[in-house]
This record gives C-alpha cells, structure tokens and sequence, in this order.
C-alpha cells in the first residue's frame, strides 16, 4: 500500500475493537474492502458485560452526533447520565445535574445490546470481512493498528453484578479506594459494575477493590447477586506520529485515551475512523493531520489536568470537588476543565521534556504491529 491507493484496494485491520471497527466502517464507506484480524474468537473479548461511560463532555455537541457524522450508528444501549452523586475522602457526598447529558452509559463485551456487538453488527452489514482467532503480527502491505494496549499506565478491579438497587451513578476520590484515581458504582435497571480505578500501587489492587465496596455498601446500602469479579489496564502515552510508513495507529494502541481519568471509547472511534478515512483516501499523512486537529489538543490538556491530580492527594480532591457549583451545571465545569488552553499545552511539553510523561515509541523500520522483531535495537547497536 503505497501512495495512492487503487480502487479495489483492501484495507487491513488488526483488532476488532471500536477502533478497529470504527475504521473499517470508514472505509467502507469510502468505497474501499476492509478486512479487520481479531484475536479472540469474538468482539468485546476484553470485557464482561461491564458499564463503562461515553463521555458527551470535551465538545459542546452531543458526541452521538459526531459519531453519526462519522457513520457510526448509535445502535447500542445508550442510557444518558444527568445525574451523579461524588464522595470524597471523609465519605461527604454531592449531588450534580447536567441539562445534556454527561455522558452516556453503555455496555462492553459480546452481550446483546452492547458497544462491541452493535458495531460488529453495523460492519457485519456494510460489507466489512472480519477473521476471528486470527492475531495480527505484521501488516506488510500497510493498514490500521487498533490492537488496544500493550502497556498498563493505569488499571481497573471490579466486580459485575446483579441487583434490585435502585438505578444510580456514584463515584469517589479517595487515596484510600483508588490511589491517584476514582472509584465508581454504576446502577442500572438491575445491573450494577462497582470499581476501582488505579493510577499507582497496581500491587495491591485487591485490598482497594475491598474497600470501595465496604466503602459504597456503607455510604448507599450495596446489594450484589451473582458477583462476577473483572478487571483490564490502560495505556495513555502517546507517540510522535502514530504512524510508520503505511501503518497507522488508531484507538488506545496509539495511547489515544484520556489521561485524566481513561475515558478511551469516545477517541478510540475518533481516530478509528480518522485512519480508516485516510488510508481509504491513500494519504496516510492526512491521518497524522487529523488526529494532531481533532485529538492532540485534548490529549495534552488531559495529560496536564493529571500531572496536577497526581499530586492533589485526599485534600486536594475534596477541595476540588468544592469548587465545583452547587447549582450549576457539572457537564459545563468538566467542559471547561478538559479544554485545550495554551499554558496546558506548554506545561505538557515542559513536563515531557522532563520525561515525566512518557511517549511511545514505535520503530519507523519494521511491519510489526507491535514491535517483535528487534531491528531497531540491532540498528542501534544494542
Ligand atoms: C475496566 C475498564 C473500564 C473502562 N471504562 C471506560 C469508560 O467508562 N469510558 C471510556 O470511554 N473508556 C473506558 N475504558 C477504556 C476503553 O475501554 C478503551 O479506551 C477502548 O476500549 C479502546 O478501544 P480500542 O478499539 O482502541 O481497543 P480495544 O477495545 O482494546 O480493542 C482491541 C481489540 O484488538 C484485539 N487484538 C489485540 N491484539 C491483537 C492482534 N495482535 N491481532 C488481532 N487482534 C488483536 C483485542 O482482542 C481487542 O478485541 C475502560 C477500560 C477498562 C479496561
């Protein structure tokens, strides 16, 4: 796949996630074959069924718009969140409204109704070939890397369950739950997933998923049947290009989530599509164009917002959560917050600089997906 491409070009694909699926869909639509390799013998593989948010916050418009204009049907279950309670560390709780809606509670994993079945779905239907249990190591003819992460900048314990509590959304910031991270309890028309999200002391993830919830059952009364235990890490770095050659890297095996707190779904079909599109188009640097447009701004003013959280500690969170209003809205406060800004975006490049923010580094000279075969070390002698 070299320069433009011809019109029965086929475009590859490894990994059946949004990403992946998200760009075959672009393809598609650009008239082009899209032939996507997943590993697992299904999508949503990495998950259980568990709740997970897509948030409606970085841009003004409803984020089901953008996906529509992209191709992207919202086929799935999409429950729209106005409402959430916050705990801080001493367990004081705080109520938030949003007129739209702050984000949108979806389902993951192979189950009816979820993300990953209904965009299987939409691809299975516009024409898109995809080969189950078949990993992907290499994509000597070019195509889109969508493989998720490969490395563990954050992780998530949790439990999935069933119960007669009634629907709610709860989290909290607490060093005690969820060093450097948030804890969440996510109540559905009789589903519940309870978590911790952990930024530092990976180690001890059990004893904190503990906590959080003797924490939740203590502060909202929490009735679990048939727990199920869950868990999955997140890669937040990000790479200079997140391209090499013909291959593009789209989703979070381009680091392409948000680093403040690892809402990844919303940028995972953003750059998905992005790269699709480009390929499609047989410009590959048009990729490079888009999501250093669409998706590097956030990305680095995310990355900034967590290099300040790293440091705020139990005090820090509560005081923030004071800050924000009591009779506002909370969807314009977390806009504001998440939006690119020039001194984020210097403070971002100082603290790199520092290496205190890793970047990925992908090799320029191999086909690997990910990269295996070691030429870059023996170019450098090592
Ligand atoms: C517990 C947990 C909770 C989360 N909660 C949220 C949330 O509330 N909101 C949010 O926005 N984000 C959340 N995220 C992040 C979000 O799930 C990811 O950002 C998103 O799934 C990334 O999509 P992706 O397509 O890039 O990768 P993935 O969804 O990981 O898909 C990658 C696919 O590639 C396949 N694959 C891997 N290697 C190969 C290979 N060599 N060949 C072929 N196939 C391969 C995998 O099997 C997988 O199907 C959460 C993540 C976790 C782990």
């Amino acid at each position: 796949m070299t320069g433009r491409m011809s019109s029965n070009a086929v475009i590859e694909i490894s990994g059946a996630g949004p990403a992946g699926l998200a760009a075959a869909l672009a393809a598609r639509a650009a008239g082009q074959h899209a032939l996507v390799y997943e590993k697992r013998g299904d999508v949503g593989g990495r998950f259980h069924g568990d709740f997970q948010g897509l948030e409606n916050w970085t841009t003004r418009d409803d984020v089901l718009d953008e996906l529509a204009s992209l191709g992207i049907d919202a086929g799935f279950e999409h429950i729209p969140i106005h409402d959430i309670v916050c705990f801080d560390y001493k367990g004081t709780g705080k109520s938030f409204r949003s007129r739209q809606p702050l984000f949108y509670l979806v389902r993951r994993g192979a189950q009816p109704g979820s993300l990953d079945l209904a965009l299987k779905q939409q691809a299975l239907e516009k024409g898109v070939e995809i080969r189950f249990n078949t990993p992907a190591s290499r994509l000597p003819d070019g195509g889109v890397v969508t493989e998720g992460p490969h490395r563990a900048d954050a992780i998530a314990a949790g439990y999935l369950f069933d119960t007669d509590m009634a629907d709610g959304i709860y989290a909290a910031v607490s060093d005690y739950l969820a060093p450097k991270g948030y804890a969440y309890l996510l109540i559905n028309q009789g589903r519940g997933t309870l978590a911790t999200c952990l930024f530092d002391d990976f180690h001890n993830e059990r004893q904190y998923l503990e906590r959080c919830a003797a924490f939740f059952d203590d502060k909202i009364g929490v009735r679990m049947d048939n727990p199920r235990r869950f868990g999955g890490s997140g890669n937040f770095s990000l790479p200079r290009l997140a391209r090499k050659g013909n291959i593009l890297y789209a989703g979070e095996a381009a680091g392409f989530q948000d680093p403040l707190f690892g809402f990844g779904i919303r940028w995972a079909l953003l750059s998905g599509a992005a790269a699709g599109q480009a390929l499609a188009k047989g410009d590959p640097r048009r990729y490079v164009r888009l999501w250093k447009r669409r998706l590097r701004p956030y990305h680095q003013a995310a990355a900034t917002n967590r290099w300040f959280y790293d440091r705020l500690g139990n005090r820090g969170y509560s005081l923030t959560l004071r800050r924000f209003p009591k009779e506002g809205d909370v969807r314009d406060w977390v806009h504001r917050a998440y939006a690119p800004r020039l001194w984020k975006r210097a403070w971002y490049h100082l603290v790199v600089s520092r290496r205190e923010i890793p970047l990925l580094n992908l090799h320029e000279d191999c086909d690997c997906t990910w990269c295996r075969c070691k030429r870059h070390m023996q170019a450098a002698g090592n």
